[in-house]
């Protein structure tokens, strides 16, 4: 049976009181579905919260975002070594939001990369084309392009802490997805990038999602492409019985 990564990145949503509530009333719902790795991303004041609540479960609680410095003059950022000291172990990386509303760039995104995982966490990173890209035709240059950038230095020992979650934009949070040939084909232009650059037996362990308005009606049909390993779920990781739904969807 496949081994599917179902993360839910919860944005900025959920109070530590909150996040403890959702923990508990999905952590019965998952029980034993034991071929997922199952990954919360949590605001940074929620992620203590959401750790105790998680305990003697398979969920984990990773961070939506690390600094590249070590530590230093940088008003309002984390660093690696912070979150590592917490027990947090994944982190999305690269996500449009960052990018589109904070001025993230693909320089940033790898520098962001590489210091997480020189710190030995996991690193969830998002990448995948704009509306007018897609239209355009260029979706498969624009996806290699942001790969071999986001990528650029990361050595081939350390791809096997990095999860790429495959997000057009266009359909983040919009609910518009994806169709289940398109996930296959942009997931799978993805891994012949990696295939590129670190050869194909890397590119056919590297875990690729896919995300943007995955949800319990339509994850069956997307996580049963060849190409997509799992999702990243912002909308839906906010519901248990949605998110739990998807997790069921991987077990088929
Ligand atoms: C996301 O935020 O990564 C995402 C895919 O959001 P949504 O599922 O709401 O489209």
């Amino acid at each position: 049976m496949k081994r599917y990564v179902i993360a839910g990145n919860w944005k900025m949503n959920f109070t530590p009181a909150e996040a403890t509530s959702f923990i508990n009333e999905i952590k019965p719902m998952i029980e034993g579905k034991n071929n997922c790795d199952i990954i919360f991303c949590a605001p940074y004041v929620t992620i203590a919260a959401a750790q105790e609540a998680a305990k003697g479960s398979q969920i984990k609680i990773g961070a939506e975002n690390v600094h590249f410095a070590d530590k230093g003059a940088y008003t309002g950022e984390v660093s690696a070594k912070m979150l590592t000291s917490c027990g947090v172990e994944y982190v999305i990386i690269g996500h449009s939001e960052r990018r589109q509303y904070f001025g993230e760039t693909d320089e940033t995104v790898n520098l962001r990369t590489k210091a997480a995982l020189a710190a030995g966490m996991k690193v969830i990173l998002c990448l995948g084309e704009v509306k007018e890209q897609r239209l355009a035709g260029i979706t498969k240059e624009v996806v290699s392009m942001q790969t071999k950038l986001d990528l650029a230095g990361v050595s081939a020992e350390d791809m096997k802490n990095v999860i790429i979650a495959y997000e057009p934009v266009w359909a983040i949070g919009t609910g518009l997805t994806a169709t289940p040939e398109q996930a296959d084909e942009t997931c799978g232009q993805i891994r012949a990038a990696l295939a590129e650059l670190y050869g194909e037996e890397i590119a056919n362990d590297t875990v690729i999602q896919y995300g943007g308005s995955m949800n319990e009606k339509n994850a069956a049909e997307l996580l049963s492409k060849p190409n997509v390993d799992g999702g990243l779920i912002g909308g839906a990781s906010l519901v248990a019985d949605k998110f739990a739904a998807i997790v069921d969807a991987a077990q088929k």
